[in-house]
């Protein structure tokens, strides 16, 4: 069974990691991985393929730094001459990025199977770009692997048991990756103070409005007076805040270019709490056991708001402090929301029964 599989952005080279190992251990399984050149920084790109010894891509399209738009739109053209070429059963797709659309799309046109990882989630937030593509991906789709019964329930309401595509719950292929390099995790090369909270900011709705994004580091400056933030920044936010002159306090928050995933494990062990308006790190708190203050408006990840392990409070600066002290942390993280760590092996198995 021949599987094309589409990353371009840094979580999908996460999940990947994930996938792309289970499928090396069945022999009837060849993949062959196209980056579309999304995300190309070597600390947002090379650094994952190297240290989570994800298999190098076959095909680099090198698309990046343009508008939604061309940036789909060229995608959808290189990606269709791949699939063209290699006739693959299966082109799977990951989560929510331009990069997920182009993939589904181009190969839903060649009347090629499609895989979805990480369908059915939902923010209902229309104006995010990522809302956009996951409904359209799940709708071209042929098979929806769901990380939460939350994301079956959201396809559910939406009619999908009456359209012939075919629902998973395959479990959170990102708890499969914390779980294996959890114990390689490696410490990032900084002074790490004590009782630090992990930060993290760039969805467009934080850095495409400067009255947030001041707010959110005005907050982490207040909080930063009594446990230092440390904050390794996407060069999306980092060039925002350094073509608008917003100031940062090297006392209280430390700000780090983007690390790899393995540091980025040290860190999530290591820190007090996660504050962050990133999917993939409100979940990675929960794995390594710390809570979370979410800096959006709505989480497509609900089940740890109702459990108690997250908090959503916009980019309020107020609100963002009131959370951080009202922080309780006796929690019982022991909970399966996520599957427990066999979601790449489920997804591997559904795909060669299919
Ligand atoms: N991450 C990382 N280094 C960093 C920041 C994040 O390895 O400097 C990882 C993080 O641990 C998580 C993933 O990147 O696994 C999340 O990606 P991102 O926040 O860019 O995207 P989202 O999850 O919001 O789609």
């Amino acid at each position: 069974m021949k599987i094309i599989t589409i990353v371009g952005a840094r979580p999908q080279f996460i999940k990947a990691a994930a996938v792309s190992r289970a499928f090396s251990s069945h022999s009837e399984i060849e993949e062959i991985i196209i980056h579309t050149g999304q995300h190309f920084d070597a600390n947002m790109s090379d650094i994952f393929f190297e240290e989570m010894q994800i298999p190098k891509p076959h095909y680099n399209l090198d698309i990046n730094g343009l508008g939604h738009g061309a940036m789909t739109g060229q995608m959808l053209e290189k990606i269709e001459k791949v699939l063209i070429d290699e006739k693959p059963d299966w082109v799977l797709v990951y989560g929510d990025t331009n990069s997920t659309l182009a993939g589904a799309l181009a190969a839903s046109k060649l009347h090629i199977n499609i895989a979805h990882v990480e369908a059915g989630l939902r923010s209902f937030n229309m104006k995010m770009p990522e809302e956009v593509n996951r409904i359209l991906t799940d709708r071209i789709s042929t098979v929806l692997f769901c990380p939460t019964q939350a994301a079956i329930d959201n396809l559910n309401i939406e009619g999908y048991k009456n359209i012939d595509i075919k629902v998973s719950l395959s479990g959170d292929v990102m708890q499969d990756a914390a779980m294996f390099y959890a114990d390689k995790s490696r410490k990032p090369d900084i002074d790490i103070p004590n009782n630090f909270v992990l930060a993290t900011i760039h969805r467009a709705e934080n850095t495409d409005d400067l009255q947030r994004l001041k707010s959110i580091i005005d907050a982490f400056h207040k909080i930063g007076e009594k446990d230092p933030v440390i904050l390794p920044l996407h060069p999306r936010t980092f060039n925002i805040i350094d073509k608008n002159n917003i100031e940062i306090d090297k006392s209280k928050i430390k700000l780090i270019k983007p690390v790899g995933y393995l540091e980025m494990v040290y860190l999530l062990q290591n820190c007090k709490l996660v504050m962050t308006d990133s999917g993939g790190l409100q979940k990675e708190a929960f794995f390594f056991e710390k809570p979370c203050i979410t800096l959006r408006d709505e989480t497509e990840w609900v089940e740890l708001i109702s459990n108690g392990f997250n908090t959503i409070v916009g980019a309020h600066k107020d609100r963002i402090i009131k959370a951080y002290k009202e922080q309780k942390f006796d929690l019982d993280f022991s909970k399966d929301l996520y599957g427990g760590g066999n979601a790449a092996d489920n997804i591997a198995k559904e795909l060669l029964a299919f």
